[in-house]
Protein backbone atom coordinates (compact mmCIF):
# COMPACT_ATOMS: atom_id res chain seq x y z
CA UNK A 1 0.00 0.00 0.00
CA UNK A 2 1.29 3.06 -0.45
CA UNK A 3 0.81 5.92 1.54
CA UNK A 4 3.73 8.54 0.25
CA UNK A 5 1.57 11.34 -0.34
CA UNK A 6 -0.07 10.97 3.67
CA UNK A 7 3.43 10.54 4.87
CA UNK A 8 4.43 13.80 3.06
CA UNK A 9 1.20 15.89 4.56
CA UNK A 10 2.02 15.06 7.54
CA UNK A 11 5.04 15.77 7.82
CA UNK A 12 4.26 19.66 6.78
CA UNK A 13 1.66 19.42 8.75
CA UNK A 14 3.51 19.26 11.94
CA UNK A 15 5.75 21.69 11.55
CA UNK A 16 2.46 24.25 11.65
CA UNK A 17 -0.04 22.25 13.68
CA UNK A 18 0.63 20.25 16.76
CA UNK A 19 1.10 16.69 16.42
CA UNK A 20 -0.05 17.12 12.77
CA UNK A 21 -3.59 16.88 13.90
CA UNK A 22 -7.01 18.92 14.66
CA UNK A 23 -7.69 16.01 16.99
CA UNK A 24 -5.25 14.24 18.49
CA UNK A 25 -6.77 10.45 18.05
CA UNK A 26 -6.33 10.95 14.76
CA UNK A 27 -2.05 11.06 14.81
CA UNK A 28 -2.54 6.95 14.80
CA UNK A 29 -0.46 7.41 18.24
CA UNK A 30 -1.74 4.67 19.76
CA UNK A 31 -1.65 1.98 17.32
CA UNK A 32 1.81 3.54 15.72
CA UNK A 33 2.21 4.48 12.08
CA UNK A 34 1.50 6.68 10.10
CA UNK A 35 -1.66 8.53 9.97
CA UNK A 36 -3.95 8.58 6.51
CA UNK A 37 -4.81 11.80 5.19
CA UNK A 38 -7.91 12.24 3.34
CA UNK A 39 -8.91 13.38 0.14
CA UNK A 40 -12.69 12.40 -0.50
CA UNK A 41 -15.12 9.73 0.67
CA UNK A 42 -18.43 8.60 -0.82
CA UNK A 43 -21.07 6.43 0.46
CA UNK A 44 -19.17 3.38 2.35
CA UNK A 45 -15.66 4.04 0.89
CA UNK A 46 -12.97 6.56 2.26
CA UNK A 47 -10.32 7.44 -0.52
CA UNK A 48 -6.79 8.70 0.82
CA UNK A 49 -4.38 11.33 -0.76
CA UNK A 50 -2.68 8.50 -2.71
CA UNK A 51 -5.84 6.76 -4.02
CA UNK A 52 -6.40 4.00 -1.26
CA UNK A 53 -10.15 2.74 -0.58
CA UNK A 54 -10.71 2.11 2.34
CA UNK A 55 -14.37 0.67 4.40
CA UNK A 56 -15.20 3.02 6.85
CA UNK A 57 -16.08 2.00 9.98
CA UNK A 58 -16.34 5.07 12.05
CA UNK A 59 -17.90 7.34 9.84
CA UNK A 60 -16.44 10.36 11.25
CA UNK A 61 -16.80 9.01 14.69
CA UNK A 62 -20.59 9.01 14.17
CA UNK A 63 -21.90 11.83 11.91
CA UNK A 64 -22.11 10.14 8.96
CA UNK A 65 -24.68 7.28 9.75
CA UNK A 66 -26.17 7.15 5.80
CA UNK A 67 -22.60 7.07 4.16
CA UNK A 68 -20.62 10.12 2.53
CA UNK A 69 -21.51 12.63 0.37
CA UNK A 70 -25.23 11.79 0.42
CA UNK A 71 -27.03 13.43 -2.01
CA UNK A 72 -29.50 15.22 0.09
CA UNK A 73 -27.18 16.60 2.53
CA UNK A 74 -24.98 17.51 0.02
CA UNK A 75 -27.92 19.47 -1.92
CA UNK A 76 -29.45 20.67 1.08
CA UNK A 77 -25.90 22.43 2.19
CA UNK A 78 -25.41 23.94 -1.82
CA UNK A 79 -28.87 25.34 -1.50
CA UNK A 80 -28.18 26.54 1.55
CA UNK A 81 -24.95 28.15 1.28
CA UNK A 82 -25.91 29.99 -1.86
CA UNK A 83 -28.06 32.16 0.36
CA UNK A 84 -25.07 33.10 2.12
CA UNK A 85 -23.17 30.52 4.75
CA UNK A 86 -24.21 32.91 7.98
CA UNK A 87 -26.10 35.94 8.88
CA UNK A 88 -26.14 35.72 12.91
CA UNK A 89 -30.18 36.52 12.83
CA UNK A 90 -32.71 33.93 13.46
CA UNK A 91 -33.82 31.61 10.56
CA UNK A 92 -36.72 29.48 9.08
CA UNK A 93 -34.32 26.34 9.55
CA UNK A 94 -33.53 26.95 12.95
CA UNK A 95 -36.78 26.77 13.90
CA UNK A 96 -37.47 23.63 11.65
CA UNK A 97 -34.72 22.25 13.32
CA UNK A 98 -35.70 22.65 16.75
CA UNK A 99 -39.56 21.06 16.12
CA UNK A 100 -37.74 18.04 14.70
CA UNK A 101 -35.47 17.65 17.46
CA UNK A 102 -38.43 18.22 19.55
CA UNK A 103 -40.87 15.77 17.65
CA UNK A 104 -38.16 13.12 17.30
CA UNK A 105 -36.32 13.08 20.82
CA UNK A 106 -39.03 12.19 23.65
CA UNK A 107 -37.66 14.04 26.79
CA UNK A 108 -36.67 17.24 24.49
CA UNK A 109 -39.57 20.04 24.80
CA UNK A 110 -36.91 22.85 23.52
CA UNK A 111 -33.85 22.68 22.56
CA UNK A 112 -30.98 25.15 22.10
CA UNK A 113 -28.53 25.01 19.14
CA UNK A 114 -24.47 24.94 19.79
CA UNK A 115 -21.46 24.19 17.35
CA UNK A 116 -20.19 21.32 18.77
CA UNK A 117 -21.05 18.53 20.97
CA UNK A 118 -18.34 19.67 23.39
CA UNK A 119 -20.24 23.35 23.66
CA UNK A 120 -23.23 21.11 24.63
CA UNK A 121 -22.17 19.61 27.41
CA UNK A 122 -19.94 22.32 28.81
CA UNK A 123 -23.47 24.60 28.27
CA UNK A 124 -25.65 21.67 29.86
CA UNK A 125 -23.40 21.49 32.94
CA UNK A 126 -23.51 25.34 33.32
CA UNK A 127 -27.58 25.31 32.96
CA UNK A 128 -27.79 22.31 35.65
CA UNK A 129 -25.65 24.15 38.19
CA UNK A 130 -27.57 27.37 37.44
CA UNK A 131 -30.82 25.75 37.60
CA UNK A 132 -30.13 23.71 41.03
CA UNK A 133 -27.88 26.26 42.82
CA UNK A 134 -25.55 23.19 43.08
CA UNK A 135 -21.69 23.07 42.09
CA UNK A 136 -20.27 19.53 41.89
CA UNK A 137 -21.44 17.09 39.12
CA UNK A 138 -20.86 13.19 38.86
CA UNK A 139 -19.30 11.55 35.77
CA UNK A 140 -18.55 8.06 34.93
CA UNK A 141 -14.96 7.13 34.57
CA UNK A 142 -14.30 6.28 30.59
CA UNK A 143 -17.15 8.46 29.54
CA UNK A 144 -16.28 10.92 27.33
CA UNK A 145 -18.39 14.55 27.15
CA UNK A 146 -16.07 16.75 24.83
CA UNK A 147 -12.84 18.75 26.24
CA UNK A 148 -14.96 21.40 28.33
CA UNK A 149 -12.48 21.68 31.94
CA UNK A 150 -15.23 20.19 34.27
CA UNK A 151 -14.73 16.96 32.31
CA UNK A 152 -11.18 16.33 31.72
CA UNK A 153 -10.98 14.84 35.27
CA UNK A 154 -9.59 11.25 35.95
CA UNK A 155 -10.63 9.10 38.70
CA UNK A 156 -8.35 9.90 42.26
CA UNK A 157 -6.21 6.93 43.22
CA UNK A 158 -7.78 4.14 44.90
CA UNK A 159 -11.10 4.88 46.89
CA UNK A 160 -10.72 8.58 46.51
CA UNK A 161 -13.71 9.76 44.25
CA UNK A 162 -12.64 13.52 43.95
CA UNK A 163 -11.33 14.21 40.80
CA UNK A 164 -7.65 15.72 39.92
CA UNK A 165 -7.26 16.92 36.62
CA UNK A 166 -5.87 14.70 33.83
CA UNK A 167 -4.69 17.67 31.88
CA UNK A 168 -2.55 20.74 32.55
CA UNK A 169 -4.35 23.71 32.53
CA UNK A 170 -7.30 22.29 34.42
CA UNK A 171 -7.54 24.04 37.48
CA UNK A 172 -7.16 21.77 40.81
CA UNK A 173 -10.87 23.97 41.61
CA UNK A 174 -12.40 22.74 38.44
CA UNK A 175 -11.47 19.25 39.33
CA UNK A 176 -12.99 19.31 42.79
CA UNK A 177 -16.23 19.98 41.76
CA UNK A 178 -15.82 16.45 38.99
CA UNK A 179 -16.73 13.48 41.24
CA UNK A 180 -15.77 10.51 39.28
CA UNK A 181 -17.97 6.92 39.86
CA UNK A 182 -17.28 3.72 37.71
CA UNK A 183 -19.65 3.24 35.22
CA UNK A 184 -22.51 0.36 35.93
CA UNK A 185 -21.95 1.27 39.46
CA UNK A 186 -24.85 2.11 41.41
CA UNK A 187 -23.73 1.93 44.52
CA UNK A 188 -21.15 4.39 43.85
CA UNK A 189 -22.96 6.64 42.79
CA UNK A 190 -25.45 6.77 45.69
CA UNK A 191 -21.99 6.90 48.25
CA UNK A 192 -20.88 9.88 46.20
CA UNK A 193 -24.62 11.69 46.97
CA UNK A 194 -24.25 10.42 50.43
CA UNK A 195 -20.87 12.15 50.58
CA UNK A 196 -21.81 15.29 49.28
CA UNK A 197 -25.77 15.91 50.33
CA UNK A 198 -27.76 18.62 48.47
CA UNK A 199 -24.25 19.34 46.59
CA UNK A 200 -24.83 17.45 43.58
CA UNK A 201 -25.91 19.51 40.31
CA UNK A 202 -26.12 16.85 37.62
CA UNK A 203 -25.38 12.93 36.59
CA UNK A 204 -23.82 13.12 33.17
CA UNK A 205 -23.64 9.94 31.39
CA UNK A 206 -23.56 8.52 28.02
CA UNK A 207 -26.53 6.13 28.38
CA UNK A 208 -24.57 3.57 25.98
CA UNK A 209 -20.87 4.37 26.68
CA UNK A 210 -18.86 4.95 23.38
CA UNK A 211 -15.62 6.10 24.39
CA UNK A 212 -13.74 3.22 26.06
CA UNK A 213 -15.23 1.06 23.17
CA UNK A 214 -18.85 0.08 22.85
CA UNK A 215 -19.88 -0.48 26.85
CA UNK A 216 -23.68 -1.37 27.12
CA UNK A 217 -25.64 -0.34 30.57
CA UNK A 218 -26.33 -3.29 32.88
CA UNK A 219 -30.30 -3.80 32.92
CA UNK A 220 -31.57 -1.55 35.29
CA UNK A 221 -28.30 1.00 35.31
CA UNK A 222 -30.01 3.63 33.61
CA UNK A 223 -33.67 3.87 35.25
CA UNK A 224 -31.38 3.64 38.92
CA UNK A 225 -29.80 6.83 37.88
CA UNK A 226 -32.78 8.06 37.25
CA UNK A 227 -34.58 7.07 40.66
CA UNK A 228 -31.44 8.64 42.10
CA UNK A 229 -31.55 11.35 40.69
CA UNK A 230 -35.64 11.91 41.45
CA UNK A 231 -35.19 11.28 44.74
CA UNK A 232 -32.11 13.97 45.49
CA UNK A 233 -33.16 16.93 43.29
CA UNK A 234 -30.27 16.28 40.53
CA UNK A 235 -30.32 16.92 37.30
CA UNK A 236 -29.89 13.98 35.05
CA UNK A 237 -28.08 14.49 31.28
CA UNK A 238 -27.96 11.64 28.72
CA UNK A 239 -24.93 13.14 26.83
CA UNK A 240 -26.04 11.60 23.40
CA UNK A 241 -23.64 12.97 21.46
CA UNK A 242 -23.11 9.26 20.02
CA UNK A 243 -25.81 7.22 20.80
CA UNK A 244 -28.95 10.32 19.31
CA UNK A 245 -30.39 9.06 16.33
CA UNK A 246 -28.00 6.41 16.27
CA UNK A 247 -29.67 3.65 18.31
CA UNK A 248 -33.35 4.57 17.66
CA UNK A 249 -34.75 7.94 16.28
CA UNK A 250 -35.04 9.04 19.81
CA UNK A 251 -31.63 7.65 20.97
CA UNK A 252 -31.15 5.55 23.76
CA UNK A 253 -33.77 7.11 25.79
CA UNK A 254 -36.04 5.65 23.34
CA UNK A 255 -34.14 2.87 23.07
CA UNK A 256 -34.12 2.09 27.43
CA UNK A 257 -37.12 4.25 28.05
CA UNK A 258 -35.67 6.25 30.45
CA UNK A 259 -35.95 9.75 30.31
CA UNK A 260 -33.51 12.20 30.90
CA UNK A 261 -33.64 15.89 32.11
CA UNK A 262 -31.29 16.69 29.54
CA UNK A 263 -30.17 15.19 26.51
CA UNK A 264 -26.83 16.44 25.10
CA UNK A 265 -26.40 15.92 21.05
CA UNK A 266 -24.08 16.71 18.17
CA UNK A 267 -22.76 14.54 15.54
CA UNK A 268 -25.14 13.29 12.94
CA UNK A 269 -27.52 15.91 13.69
CA UNK A 270 -25.31 18.30 11.83
CA UNK A 271 -25.01 15.87 8.97
CA UNK A 272 -21.09 15.96 9.01
CA UNK A 273 -21.28 19.53 9.47
CA UNK A 274 -20.13 21.20 13.13
CA UNK A 275 -23.45 21.43 15.35
CA UNK A 276 -24.26 20.57 18.84
CA UNK A 277 -27.41 20.87 20.76
CA UNK A 278 -28.74 20.46 24.30
CA UNK A 279 -32.40 20.36 25.25
CA UNK A 280 -35.09 18.90 27.72
CA UNK A 281 -37.57 19.82 30.07
CA UNK A 282 -39.28 23.41 29.53
CA UNK A 283 -38.34 24.51 33.02
CA UNK A 284 -34.93 23.94 33.18
CA UNK A 285 -34.40 24.93 29.31
CA UNK A 286 -36.38 28.62 30.27
CA UNK A 287 -33.04 29.07 32.67
CA UNK A 288 -31.10 29.72 29.25
CA UNK A 289 -31.11 33.33 28.60
CA UNK A 290 -32.38 35.64 27.57
CA UNK A 291 -35.61 33.97 29.07
CA UNK A 292 -33.30 33.13 31.72
CA UNK A 293 -30.35 34.03 33.38
CA UNK A 294 -28.03 31.59 32.83
CA UNK A 295 -25.60 32.70 30.06
CA UNK A 296 -25.04 30.98 26.62
CA UNK A 297 -24.48 32.45 23.22
CA UNK A 298 -22.48 31.56 19.60
CA UNK A 299 -21.76 33.80 16.78
CA UNK A 300 -22.31 30.77 14.47
CA UNK A 301 -25.11 28.85 16.83
CA UNK A 302 -27.87 27.68 14.19
CA UNK A 303 -25.63 27.95 11.25
CA UNK A 304 -27.58 27.73 8.16
CA UNK A 305 -25.98 25.52 5.86
CA UNK A 306 -25.19 23.25 8.90
CA UNK A 307 -28.99 23.46 10.29
CA UNK A 308 -29.86 22.45 6.37
CA UNK A 309 -27.37 19.55 6.43
CA UNK A 310 -28.89 18.34 9.65
CA UNK A 311 -32.27 18.74 8.62
CA UNK A 312 -31.82 16.76 5.24
CA UNK A 313 -30.41 14.07 7.68
CA UNK A 314 -32.80 13.88 10.44
CA UNK A 315 -35.78 14.09 8.02
CA UNK A 316 -34.25 11.13 6.17
CA UNK A 317 -33.94 9.34 9.56
CA UNK A 318 -37.58 10.21 10.35
CA UNK A 319 -39.50 8.91 7.70
CA UNK A 320 -37.34 6.08 6.36
CA UNK A 321 -37.70 3.53 9.68
CA UNK A 322 -36.11 1.04 7.24
CA UNK A 323 -32.91 2.63 7.60
CA UNK A 324 -33.01 1.31 11.24
CA UNK A 325 -33.95 -2.30 10.60
CA UNK A 326 -30.75 -2.07 7.72
CA UNK A 327 -28.31 -0.72 10.93
CA UNK A 328 -29.43 -2.96 13.11
CA UNK A 329 -29.06 -5.81 10.84
CA UNK A 330 -25.36 -4.47 9.79
CA UNK A 331 -24.59 -4.15 13.43
CA UNK A 332 -26.04 -8.24 13.76
CA UNK A 333 -23.78 -9.22 10.47
CA UNK A 334 -20.95 -7.84 11.64
CA UNK A 335 -21.02 -9.33 14.97
CA UNK A 336 -22.24 -12.47 14.62
CA UNK A 337 -19.89 -12.99 11.39
CA UNK A 338 -16.42 -11.46 13.49
CA UNK A 339 -17.55 -13.35 17.10
CA UNK A 340 -17.70 -17.00 14.90
CA UNK A 341 -13.94 -16.21 13.39
CA UNK A 342 -13.36 -15.57 17.28
CA UNK A 343 -14.82 -18.77 17.80
CA UNK A 344 -13.26 -20.70 15.65
CA UNK A 345 -9.86 -20.15 16.47
CA UNK A 346 -10.66 -21.28 20.00
CA UNK A 347 -10.17 -16.85 20.64
CA UNK A 348 -12.39 -15.68 23.61
CA UNK A 349 -12.25 -11.98 23.28
CA UNK A 350 -14.66 -9.76 23.65
CA UNK A 351 -17.51 -8.16 22.27
CA UNK A 352 -19.91 -5.83 22.46
CA UNK A 353 -22.73 -4.58 20.14
CA UNK A 354 -26.15 -2.52 20.30
CA UNK A 355 -27.23 -1.50 17.00
CA UNK A 356 -25.17 -0.23 14.68
CA UNK A 357 -22.16 0.49 17.72
CA UNK A 358 -20.10 -2.55 18.42
CA UNK A 359 -16.24 -3.53 18.72
CA UNK A 360 -13.73 -5.91 19.56
CA UNK A 361 -11.82 -5.66 23.25
CA UNK A 362 -8.56 -8.01 23.14
CA UNK A 363 -9.16 -9.07 26.54
CA UNK A 364 -11.23 -12.18 27.77
CA UNK A 365 -12.87 -9.84 30.60
CA UNK A 366 -16.43 -8.96 30.53
CA UNK A 367 -16.36 -5.52 29.34
CA UNK A 368 -18.56 -3.24 31.62
CA UNK A 369 -16.61 -0.10 32.89
CA UNK A 370 -13.86 1.74 32.39
CA UNK A 371 -11.35 -0.75 34.24
CA UNK A 372 -12.39 -4.21 32.42
CA UNK A 373 -12.49 -1.82 28.90
CA UNK A 374 -8.48 -1.24 30.02
CA UNK A 375 -7.70 -4.93 30.80
CA UNK A 376 -7.09 -5.15 27.06
CA UNK A 377 -4.20 -6.29 25.13
CA UNK A 378 -3.55 -2.77 23.51
CA UNK A 379 -0.37 -4.00 21.52
CA UNK A 380 -2.62 -6.83 20.35
CA UNK A 381 -4.98 -4.17 19.44
CA UNK A 382 -2.40 -1.90 17.25
CA UNK A 383 -1.48 -4.88 15.70
CA UNK A 384 -5.43 -5.86 14.72
CA UNK A 385 -5.54 -1.96 13.40
CA UNK A 386 -2.91 -2.12 11.00
CA UNK A 387 -3.88 -5.55 9.76
CA UNK A 388 -7.11 -4.38 8.86
CA UNK A 389 -5.85 -0.79 7.12
CA UNK A 390 -3.97 -2.61 4.83
CA UNK A 391 -6.59 -4.89 4.13
CA UNK A 392 -8.66 -1.96 3.71
CA UNK A 393 -11.01 -1.48 6.54
CA UNK A 394 -10.50 1.41 8.19
CA UNK A 395 -11.26 1.36 11.78
CA UNK A 396 -10.99 3.89 15.02
CA UNK A 397 -7.23 3.83 15.79
CA UNK A 398 -7.61 3.16 19.46
CA UNK A 399 -9.03 0.31 21.04
CA UNK A 400 -10.99 2.55 23.34
CA UNK A 401 -13.63 3.58 20.80
CA UNK A 402 -17.08 2.26 19.14
CA UNK A 403 -17.31 1.49 15.54
CA UNK A 404 -20.07 3.48 14.13
CA UNK A 405 -21.34 1.62 10.89
CA UNK A 406 -22.93 3.49 8.38
CA UNK A 407 -26.73 2.20 6.13
CA UNK A 408 -24.28 2.81 3.27
CA UNK A 409 -22.44 -0.92 3.96
CA UNK A 410 -23.14 -3.39 1.09
CA UNK A 411 -23.68 -7.06 1.98
CA UNK A 412 -20.33 -7.48 -0.39
CA UNK A 413 -18.88 -4.61 2.33
CA UNK A 414 -19.80 -6.46 5.16
CA UNK A 415 -18.30 -9.88 3.94
CA UNK A 416 -15.21 -8.28 3.45
CA UNK A 417 -14.41 -6.62 6.68
CA UNK A 418 -15.28 -10.41 8.32
CA UNK A 419 -13.13 -11.69 6.05
CA UNK A 420 -10.21 -8.95 7.07
CA UNK A 421 -10.99 -9.73 10.90
CA UNK A 422 -10.38 -13.50 10.46
CA UNK A 423 -7.18 -13.09 8.44
CA UNK A 424 -5.87 -10.16 10.94
CA UNK A 425 -6.25 -13.16 13.41
CA UNK A 426 -4.43 -15.21 11.90
CA UNK A 427 -1.90 -12.53 10.70
CA UNK A 428 -1.43 -11.53 14.49
CA UNK A 429 -2.39 -14.10 16.58
CA UNK A 430 0.63 -17.00 16.63
N1 LIG B 1 -19.96 13.66 24.14
C1 LIG B 1 -19.69 12.46 23.60
C2 LIG B 1 -20.43 11.26 24.12
C3 LIG B 1 -18.75 12.33 22.58
O1 LIG B 1 -18.49 11.13 22.08
C4 LIG B 1 -18.11 13.49 22.11
C5 LIG B 1 -17.11 13.39 21.03
O2 LIG B 1 -16.74 12.35 20.57
C6 LIG B 1 -18.42 14.72 22.68
C7 LIG B 1 -19.35 14.78 23.68
C8 LIG B 1 -17.75 15.97 22.20
O3 LIG B 1 -18.21 16.30 20.93
P1 LIG B 1 -17.32 17.22 19.96
O4 LIG B 1 -16.14 16.42 19.57
O5 LIG B 1 -18.26 17.53 18.83
O6 LIG B 1 -16.96 18.44 20.73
Amino acid sequence: MNTDKSVILFERAKKVIPGGVNSPVRAFQAVGGQPLFIKKAEGAYLYDEDGNRYIDCINSWGPMILGHAYAPVLEAIQRAAADSPSFGAPTRLEVEMAELIVSMVPSVEMVRMVNSGTEATMSAIRLARGYTGRHKIIKFEGCYHGHGDSFLIAAGSGAATTGAPNSPGVTPGTAQDTLIAPYNDLQAVEALIAQYPEQIAAIIVEPVAGNMGCVLPKPGYLQGLRDLCDKHGIVLIFDEVMTGFRLAPGGAQERFGVFPDLTTLGKIIGGGMPVGAYGGKREIMEKVSPSGKVYQAGTLSGNPVAMAAGLAILRELRENSAIYARLESIGDKLYKGMKGELEKRGLHYTMNKIGSMLNVFFTEQTVYDFTTAKSCDLQLFAKYFQAMLRRGVYLAPSQFESWFCSAALSEEDIQHIIQAHADALDEIIN
